[in-house]
């Protein structure tokens, strides 16, 4: 099996392929061979686990969930890329290459035909353009996994992984943290990709709770009401919700008075039983 732990090799594979990357599909891959054995096995694939990955580019992280994994299905929407993976993944008769976008799969169906009687979960170096469409694609689908493990922007991790109630903290944090509990692995330079991107990344996992963290009768609304709240994040939550959705401000008031929540704070102030109060009276 050619291992793609080199440089050399992967640029040899690229040229002989005649690939070029597309920034817009977000297309940095991995060339630090310390990383995708340490995502892998973080990631908590291993003996009777199915692991879905998005976006495999030339199989570099796939070749280690494959070796570790019971099955691996690898969503790639660059058909260029398909012959390559091909080659890269020949010894290996556990792994399904699916050549579509991602945000167009039904992945209840896709766990249900491929993963029967494992457990399953998620490990990729997502691309920047869609990471947080990704990520809240794979919570709200309510799929039957256990953790999330994907390489983003640090500015990303950050903010996902920030305490709900902080500085730091935005919608996705509170959408994250409705459906799991995140937790930062481990940074990587931006000088381990190829072509290498301006900003560094990092490792995050997503654990996800079996049940949600409360019962929502209209999940919808209370995800409107958490992006209106951060929709102008320097307002007031009165200023930024009324604006966002439209409303009076005198409603908006005596909703938030009526929730227990200082209409004068900022969003970024605001915890989780603060948002789903919100969300149940409004
Ligand atoms: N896993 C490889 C690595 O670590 O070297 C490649 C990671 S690269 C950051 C992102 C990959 O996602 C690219 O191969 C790109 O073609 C693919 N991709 C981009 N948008 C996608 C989508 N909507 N659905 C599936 N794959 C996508």
């Amino acid at each position: 099996m050619k291992k793609l732990s080199d440089i050399g090799t992967i640029k040899d594979i690229l040229s002989r392929y005649g690939f070029n990357f597309s920034k817009g599909l977000g297309q940095n891959f991995l060339i630090n061979p310390s990383v995708c054995p340490r995502m892998a096995e973080m990631s908590g694939a291993g003996e009777g686990v199915g692991v879905i990955e998005i976006g495999p580019g030339i199989g570099v992280l796939t070749q280690e969930l494959c070796s570790i994994a019971d099955k691996v299905v690898a969503v790639e929407i660059d058909k260029r890329l398909i012959p390559v993976l091909g080659e890269t993944l020949s010894d290996f008769d556990n792994v399904k290459v699916i050549n579509r976008d991602v945000m167009e799969l039904d992945l209840n169906a896709l766990i249900e035909k491929e993963f029967k009687g494992m457990k399953v979960v998620v490990c990729a170096n997502l691309p920047y353009y869609i990471t947080s469409p990704v990520i809240m694609k794979l919570l709200e689908d309510n799929l039957p996994i256990e953790a999330i493990t994907v390489m983003v922007q640090k500015e990303a991790a950050l903010r996902i992984c920030a305490e709900v109630g902080t500085r730091q903290s935005g919608a996705v944090t509170v959408a994250v943290n409705f459906y799991s509990k995140p937790e930062l692995l481990f940074g990587v330079s931006a000088g381990s990709f190829m072509p290498a991107p301006k900003v560094d990344s990092a490792v995050i996992r997503l654990n996800i709770y079996k049940e949600p963290l409360f019962k929502l009768d209209d999940s919808k609304k209370f995800f409107t009401v958490v992006r209106a709240a951060f929709a102008q994040r320097r307002k007031t939550v009165l200023n930024s919700i009324s604006s966002s959705l439209g409303l009076e401000k005198s409603v908006v008031n005596e909703l938030l008075l009526k929730s227990g929540v200082n209409p004068q704070a900022r969003a970024e102030k605001l915890s989780m039983e603060d948002f789903y109060n919100i969300s149940t009276l409004i």
